[in-house]
């Protein structure tokens, strides 16, 4: 892939009206959705597999941190679903769905995607399916990240972000050199509203209520892969990608 198209998601961060460089076409492009808790790990994992499969990585909380800097004047669905991930409170699913719909050009990407952060609910996933289906658009697996509790609450309230890059720290197991601000562009490192403690209860509150059950969806799809997100991202990455390929595998040679 091209520096040039490294990490481009103009379309699905502003909207349908701006302009994409669209990857070049892939051989065989995957079309994922990764499951796992708050903290497991999702949103690197999306970032190795657009670097290194060409794969769209399409966030929706990347989407709302988007809106948050850019949109001066947000319209009322909007500045709601703002206030709800302030709490760490999942967004309703007719304005994460109003906003997936309008950017649905993203799943026809010639790189594939990896939905990271979508469906957070069971109706969001039967949106989606229904919706893929209409676009003939078949998804390959559903990677669930498993890792204890105890380990993604350490990792979710010592993470640190970049203001301005986004790069992630730990104030323990990934300190930055230079303590407040960024090794990578001297930018102010600052914790994110949702992992303060009081947001992280929330949030693990609605996963357990309303992302859970999407395991058990589509296990029932026998569309879910599940990994073990312990070790480094360069580990779980090739854990990740050894059982994609036996899944690719398996299916070419039933379909033999
Ligand atoms: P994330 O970056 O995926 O952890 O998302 C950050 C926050 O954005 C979540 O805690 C929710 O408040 C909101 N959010 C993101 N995606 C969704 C979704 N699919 N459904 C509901 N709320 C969402």
């Amino acid at each position: 892939m091209s520096e040039q198209t490294k990490n481009d998601r103009g379309a699905w961060l502003q909207g349908p009206a701006a302009e994409c460089l669209i990857p070049e076409r892939q051989a065989n492009p995957w079309r994922l959705v990764l499951l796992g808790a708050p903290g497991v790990g999702k949103g690197t994992q999306a970032d190795l597999l657009h670097q290194r499969l060409g794969a769209c990585h399409l966030s929706t909380g990347d989407v709302f941190r988007a809106a948050t800097r850019n949109d001066c004047n947000p319209s009322p669905a909007m500045k709601a679903a703002l206030e709800y991930m302030s709490r760490g409170a999942l967004v309703p699913d007719s304005t994460v769905w109003e906003m997936v719909r309008e950017r649905r050009g993203c799943f026809r990407c010639h790189g594939g995607f990896v939905l990271d952060g979508f469906p957070r609910t069971i109706a969001q996933a039967e949106s989606l399916k229904q919706l893929l289906e209409e676009e003939q658009l078949p998804l390959h697996a559903v990677v669930n990240y498993e890792l204890p509790l105890a380990e993604i609450v350490e990792r979710l309230s010592g993470r640190r972000t970049c203001e301005q890059c986004k790069a992630v720290f730990h104030v323990t197991r990934q300190p930055s050199k230079s303590g407040d601000s960024c090794d990578r562009c001297g930018g102010r490192l600052f914790q994110r509203e949702d992992d303060r403690p009081e947001s992280i209860t929330v949030r693990m509150e609605a996963y357990r209520n309303s992302t859970a059950p999407l395991i058990q969806f589509y296990q029932g799809l026998n569309l879910l892969m599940p990994v073990v997100a312990e070790g480094s991202p360069e580990k779980i990455f090739a854990r990740t990608l050894k059982s994609l390929q036996e899944r690719r595998n398996g299916n070419a040679l039933r379909a033999s």
